[in-house]
């Protein structure tokens, strides 16, 4: 044979042909220059292959948001929800204590809003916050509309220590949300 048509597998060092791609001893890939060689292989079509379903997955993802839990969102209304008139009562019954607020709220914005959040901060009478509750509501209100509301509050401290509260409405859903 020919020496110039020869030369060494570099990863087992036996003697090939020259032109060989993969060496017939070890099976090593000795070319780029083949979609065959498991290099060249996962670039061309596994890399696309994630790209696709990432971009799939995300466009899925888009569409249940859209489905499930479509816009306008509270976050771009904030505010309009407001809290018109409200009053604190202590409820001691079966040796528990709680506290009950009830209201009115106004809803200024063109959107029927359900599934609201209630937050509610208390103060003492130095006006230093003494305790602080998130309470979900399932009550809807209509655009432009008024609804009476209750909140209840386990407090988490003695009575005397509550002097003024602050309520407000700090999320809501969309009618059109489905969770
Ligand atoms: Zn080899």
């Amino acid at each position: 044979m020919n020496a110039e048509t020869q030369r060494d597998c570099p990863f087992c060092a036996e003697t090939i042909q020259a032109a060989a791609r993969v060496c017939p001893r070890c099976r090593q890939w000795l070319s780029f220059r083949s979609f065959r060689h498991p290099v060249v292989a996962s670039c061309v079509v596994v890399v696309p292959m994630i790209v696709f379903f990432v971009v799939i997955g995300l466009a899925i993802t888009r569409y249940f948001e859209r489905v499930f839990n479509p816009p306008p969102y509270y976050t771009a209304h904030l505010g309009s929800l407001r809290v018109l008139d409200s009053r604190l009562n202590w409820v001691e019954k079966d040796k528990e204590t709680n506290i009950y607020i009830i209201g009115i709220l106004t809803n200024e914005s063109s959107i029927a809003w359900r599934a609201l959040e209630f937050e509610c901060r208390f103060y003492d009478s130095k006006g230093v916050m003494v305790d602080a509750s998130s309470t979900g509501s399932y009550l809807t209100i209509q655009p432009n509309d008024e609804s009476a509301f209750r909140v209840r509050v386990a407090p988490s401290r003695p009575a005397a220590d509550y002097d003024s509260y602050k309520l407000s409405v700090s999320t809501a859903r969309n009618t059109k949300t489905q969770f």
